[in-house]
């Protein structure tokens, strides 16, 4: 029995913090500092020549490839601003597979040829880097011998300074290829995948308007996360090592109470953010709303929408500037999914839309009837496209992590379905009740349509409190809501796989179309019948109902829905013929890109696993069972002393029985123990990397949590005071 644990010792550090010394903030108006450490355009045109700057705007709003001559220009200019900062070196910022971003610094400074120190810069730095790649994960699309990675300036996303104390580093955003240009990173895809979306949909558009010249999805995230102190972060091995706690009875007061859900936010929780949300804003990312989520910690933050690819950097960034931050007030930030058992989950919901260079966003219902018909087109495609795909939007939220949340009683359910609200299921049904089978309807009838929709779409605003937070994937008025990306995730993943699906869903679309045209169809009347036909085939992934019920589950498997609760057998449909030729026609990845991302996605999966089952074997044998045994002897000491003099002890039978409960759980550590290791004999033994993660899924998990029973049953047996890791009270409550 000992003070000295240092579960105790870190709950001392916390209550001896002292609280009021948090960082100065001085409250400055957010517009004198928002994107002041981003090389904007308007920044950029204070360090070009005027046709130097109209040039490189017209390059990259059409995306047309910028020269060697052109890229001196703009390096200079970079040079310049960011020395005039204070800058010292430069990097390449890339978002590899990993995960996490990556920078390798150098210095502007170097030695010219007449042994002069000067600072430089030059194009080509700035458009080609070659970091030694060799350590990030490739899937065999790099072998050893040749492992070299480049990373490629991405003009459309502005270069940033990083401020790190007292450094500060250039940064340029770029994406990772090898040297045959094979992705090994999330943006390169990411950035053929809106390609490929403009393609489809501008067509489309063009029935409509025909001056749209630019179609972009947009992106709005909504991070969640937790926030616990340093000290007891680090006297959680789990935590340090898995991101999690593996073992840990939920508090009796968890969220059962609902109060912590936008209520005050706890004053450190508040310097924090005003702290990150500065930097942030700093960087040029938007953010605007902060608030708590529903378990005790827990809290979210969102900014205001963005174009994709920007949108999809900013998120990176701002995990890493949260995480930097939250270390200089003492506190970690928790992104995994599920942190806690028994207390709701992080996510980052993905808000997408679509808008075009004339201001419209292309699932807004709009006002006029031809905007009507325009919404419908889109938001009608988007629905088609999701059911068709359904195994492949799964796949791309598959993690180890999120694996913990979809389908627990508090996520959104493995199972994908649509959520549009009652109102506009009675449009769709209206449109396919009218229009259905007929081959040919009257002048008459179309404009009953309209006249219909008309009525109801200006209803749909008011709808929103016909919200289900249930719905993995739901229309919320002018965008869709993609409620099942987990916290952790690059948002490029998902992203990547909504707008290769909608494109080659739009493409068919208007192909059906200008068929039905080429019939003899009126243009609107052959929009509708094409509608109507997708309506039909699609319907049955719309669910309005509680997606977190038993009955859905055995409702959606009647419907002919799949319910895919794992990794390993989600990431299947990444290398599955249909999926392979869909990106291969949209010109995302390659067979054998989609290959090597298979297999880089499975070993992540199986190495976490891994990480997870060694520590709670670790924890469990040097911290859980020596408790427990010094516990028992204690136990037994007490009784033994008592019969020695010949008392006779009422409480005898009771502290047997205790005796008896800590030895039967600490028996069954050591099965679970012994367990885990045949599994993971098991699982490790296996020759294909899907095998073993399955085999990982299928047994070493479970005895993970078989192992965690029985430590979970122990601390509510055990003296509170020889408890080693910090309890859930401790962790969720103290700060
Ligand atoms: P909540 O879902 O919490 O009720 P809102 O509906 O206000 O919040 O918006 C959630 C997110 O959706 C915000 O980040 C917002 O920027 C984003 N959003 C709003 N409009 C769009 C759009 N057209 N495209 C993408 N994201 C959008
Ligand atoms: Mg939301």
């Amino acid at each position: 029995m000992t003070k000295n644990l240092l579960r105790f010792r870190a709950i001392e550090t916390v209550f001896d913090r002292d609280k009021d010394k948090v960082v100065k903030q001085e409250s400055k108006k957010i517009t004198d500092y928002f994107a002041m450490n981003v090389f904007t355009l308007e920044t950029m045109r204070d360090f070009l020549s005027d046709d130097v700057y109209e040039n490189v705007l017209i390059s990259i709003k059409s995306g047309r490839q910028i020269d060697r001559v052109m890229a001196d220009h703009i390096a200079a200019a970079m040079k310049a601003w960011a020395l005039s900062k204070g800058c010292t070196h430069f990097t390449h910022w890339f978002q590899p597979l990993t995960g996490a971003t990556a920078e390798k610094h150098d210095t502007f400074f170097t030695i010219s040829s007449n042994g002069k120190a000067i600072e430089n810069f030059s194009g080509g730095e700035l458009v080609q880097q070659e970091p030694d790649a060799s350590s990030f994960p490739s899937g065999g699309l790099r072998t050893t011998f040749e492992a070299r990675g480049y990373t490629a300036w991405d003009p459309t996303s502005p270069a940033f300074l990083m401020e790190i104390g007292e450094g500060k580093t250039l940064c340029i955003p770029t994406i990772f290829i090898t040297y045959t240009g094979e992705a090994l990173d999330y943006k390169a895809p990411l950035l053929k995948s809106m390609n490929c979306l403009e393609e489809a949909a501008l067509p489309v558009c063009h029935l409509f308007d025909r001056n749209v010249n630019k179609v972009f999805p947009t992106l709005g995230w909504e991070q969640e996360y937790f926030l616990v102190d340093e000290a007891l972060f680090y006297a959680r091995p789990d935590l340090v090592m898995t991101g999690r706690t593996l073992f840990g009875n939920p508090p009796a007061k968890g969220q059962q109470l609902d109060d912590h859900y936008f209520g005050t936010i706890p004053e450190r929780a508040y310097s924090f953010m005003r702290d990150f949300e500065k930097e942030v804003l700093k960087l040029g990312i938007p953010v605007t709303t902060r608030h708590n989520e529903v378990a005790p910690s827990q809290f979210e933050c969102a900014p205001i929408f963005e174009e994709l690819n920007i949108a999809v950097d900013h998120n990176s960034l701002l995990m890493d500037v949260m995480d930097r931050i939250a270390r200089k007030h003492h506190l970690r930030v928790l992104l995994h999914e599920k942190p806690y058992a028994g207390v709701n989950g992080s996510g980052k919901h993905n808000n997408w839309s679509m808008g075009t260079d004339n201001g419209k966003n292309l699932l807004s219902p709009g006002k006029t009837p031809k905007n009507r018909l325009q919404f419908l087109t889109f938001f009608v495609n988007t629905i088609k496209a999701v059911y068709d795909n359904a195994d492949l939007l799964r796949a791309s939220i598959a993690s180890a992590g999120n694996d913990f949340r979809l389908g627990a009683n508090e996520a959104p359910p493995a199972i994908i379905s649509v959520f549009i609200g009652t109102l506009l299921e009675e449009v769709l049904q209206d449109i396919q009740d009218r229009v259905g089978d007929s081959t040919k309807f009257t002048e008459a009838f179309k404009s009953d349509l309209k006249i219909d929709l008309h009525n109801k779409i200006p209803n749909l605003f008011k709808d929103n409190t016909d919200r289900n937070r249930t719905s993995p994937f739901a229309f919320t008025g002018n965008k869709f809501e993609f409620r099942a990306v987990g916290s952790t995730a690059n948002c490029a993943e998902p992203m990547i796989v909504l707008n290769a699906i909608v494109a080659k869903q739009l493409k068919s679309f208007k192909k059906n179309v200008d068929a039905l045209i080429k019939e003899g169809y009126k243009k609107d009347g052959a929009i509708l019948k094409e509608l109507s036909n997708c309506i039909k085939s699609s319907k049955s992934i719309v669910f309005g109902g509680d997606g977190y019920s038993d009955e859905w589950v055995t409702e959606a498997e009647k419907r002919g829905l799949r319910n895919v609760k794992d990794t390993p057998r989600a990431l299947d449909a990444y290398v599955d013929a249909k999926f392979v030729k869909l990106f291969k026609d949209c010109k995302i990845f390659s067979e054998s890109e989609l290959h090597a991302r298979h297999e880089i996605l499975l070993e992540n999966y199986l190495i976490k696993n891994q990480i997870e089952a060694k520590v709670a074997e670790e924890i469990a044998m040097s911290q859980i069972l020596p408790a427990a045994i010094d516990y028992q002897n204690r136990i037994l000491g007490n009784i033994t002393s008592a019969k020695n003099v010949g008392l006779v002890d009422p409480s005898l039978e009771v502290k047997s029985e205790l005796y008896t409960n800590i030895a039967n759980g600490i028996k069954g550590i050591v099965k679970s123990v012994e367990k885990i290791n045949t599994d993971m004999e098991f699982a490790d033994s296996k020759d294909e990397t899907r095998s073993s993660a399955i085999a990982y899924y299928d047994r070493v998990k479970a005895s993970v949590e078989e192992l965690r029973e029985h430590v979970d049953f122990l601390e509510k047996w055990l003296d509170d005071e020889n408890w080693p890791l910090p309890k859930y009270r401790e962790l969720l409550f103290i700060r």
